[in-house]
C-alpha cells in the first residue's frame, strides 16, 4: 500500500468527476519541510508559528522570523505557504508568563486576542511575513477570530506594517492573501459578514468542535461528546463554505477532521476546496479524494445535513468511503 501511495505522489488531488481539491500540509516546525516536499502536498495550508516559542522565551525577532518564513516560501514556491500568526495560550505555551493562572485557558487569552493586545510584537511578525512574501507565494491567516472587529484591527495592523516596510523600501507582496481561521461558532455563524473582509477561510475543526459542543478537546472524560459529525458542527461548516462561496472566498479545513478519510466524503460533499493535513496523512487523503465522486459526496452531504444523530451522519460518510476505499 505504501508503495502504491508513493507512486501517486505527483498525482492531482482530483475527484473522479473532475473536482480539484488543494491538498496541503500542516506544520509546526520549519524542519518538517522535507516531509512536506516528500508527501507531494500542494504547499503548506497551516504553519503554526506559535511553535517558534520556546519555554520561557519570547518570539524570535523580526529578522529571524523573516529568515525562517523566507526559506520556507522559497522552498515551496510557487506553491503557497499559509502562515498563521501566533496562536499562543489555550493548551499551547503562553507568549509571556501570566501573572495569575487563567481558570479557563481555552476561553481566555489566546490566539488573535494576544496579538491585538501586543501590537508591537504582532507587527514584528506581520512585517516578517510580509518580507517573506516577496520571495514566494505567502498568505497570512489569523487564529481564533470571534468577530469583525478583530478582523479589521488585524488588517489595520497589517496595513501599518506594509506602510512601515514601504517607507524603508523593503519589497513585499501588496496583495498578500489574507484569511482567517473559522474555529469559533461565533465566526462560523457570521461567516457571511466576515467573508467580504478576507480572501479565504480555513476551518479549524479542533477548536470549532470543542467550542460548539462545550467539550474540552484534551479532556478524555468528555471525549465522547467531541464529535466531528455532530449536526451542529456539520451545519456550521456548511454555512461557512456557502457564505464564503457567495463572496468568492475559498474555504479549507485544517483541523484533524481533514485527515480522517472516513470523513473525506462528507467534507468534499459540503463543498470544501482545500484540505490541510499532517504531512504523513497527505498520501492517504489524496488517495481518498481520487477515489470519490464529488457529485455522489454532495448528494450524501445533502442528506447528512438533515440527519439528527452524529452516528448516522458518520455512517453516511463511512458508507461512501468504504464503497471506494
Ligand atoms: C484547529 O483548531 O482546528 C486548528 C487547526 O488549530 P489548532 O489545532 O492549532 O488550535
Ligand atoms: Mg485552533
Amino acid at each position: 500500500v505504501r508503495y502504491e501511495l508513493e507512486a501517486q505522489r505527483d498525482a492531482e488531488a482530483t475527484t473522479t468527476d473532475g473536482r480539484k481539491i488543494t491538498l496541503s500540509a500542516n506544520i509546526e516546525l520549519p524542519s518538517e519541510l522535507p516531509l512536506v516536499q516528500n508527501s507531494g502536498a500542494k504547499g503548506i495550508g497551516l504553519y503554526r508559528t506559535e511553535f517558534l516559542l520556546l519555554k520561557g522565551e519570547q518570539m524570535p525577532g523580526e529578522a529571524q522570523q523573516a529568515e525562517i518564513y523566507t526559506n520556507l516560501a522559497k522552498a515551496l514556491s510557487p506553491d503557497p505557504l499559509i502562515i498563521r500568526t501566533l496562536d499562543s495560550g489555550g493548551d499551547k505555551l503562553p507568549v509571556e508568563p501570566l501573572t495569575e493562572p487563567e481558570p479557563n485557558p481555552f476561553l481566555g487569552w489566546r490566539g488573535i486576542r494576544v496579538s491585538l493586545d501586543r501590537p508591537n510584537m504582532f507587527k514584528e511578525q506581520l512585517r516578517a511575513i510580509l518580507r517573506a512574501s516577496a520571495h514566494g507565494h505567502v498568505a497570512v491567516m489569523f487564529p481564533l477570530i470571534s468577530g469583525i472587529r478583530e478582523v479589521r484591527k488585524a488588517k489595520d495592523l497589517l496595513k501599518e506594517s506594509m506602510d512601515e516596510l514601504a517607507a524603508d523600501d523593503v519589497p513585499f507582496d501588496e496583495n498578500i492573501e489574507t484569511g482567517v481561521m473559522i474555529e469559533l461558532p461565533s465566526a462560523a455563524i457570521i461567516a457571511d459578514l466576515i467573508a467580504p473582509e478576507v480572501d479565504f477561510f480555513s476551518i479549524g475543526t479542533n477548536d470549532l468542535i470543542q467550542y460548539t459542543v462545550a467539550a474540552d478537546r484534551v479532556n478524555h472524560r468528555v471525549a465522547d461528546l467531541y464529535r466531528p459529525t455532530h449536526p451542529a458542527v456539520i451545519r456550521l461548516i456548511k454555512q461557512t463554505i456557502d457564505a464564503g462561496a457567495q463572496h468568492g472566498v475559498w474555504t479549507g479545513v485544517c483541523g484533524e477532521m481533514a485527515a480522517d478519510i472516513q470523513l473525506t466524503p462528507l467534507l468534499l460533499g459540503l463543498g470544501v476546496e482545500e484540505l490541510s493535513v499532517g504531512p504523513h496523512q497527505v498520501p492517504r487523503v489524496r488517495r481518498a479524494i481520487r477515489a470519490l465522486s464529488h457529485a455522489e459526496c454532495a448528494a450524501m452531504a445533502d442528506e447528512a445535513i438533515r440527519t439528527p444523530l452524529s452516528f448516522d451522519v458518520l455512517d453516511l460518510s463511512t458508507a461512501l468511503a468504504s464503497k471506494y476505499y
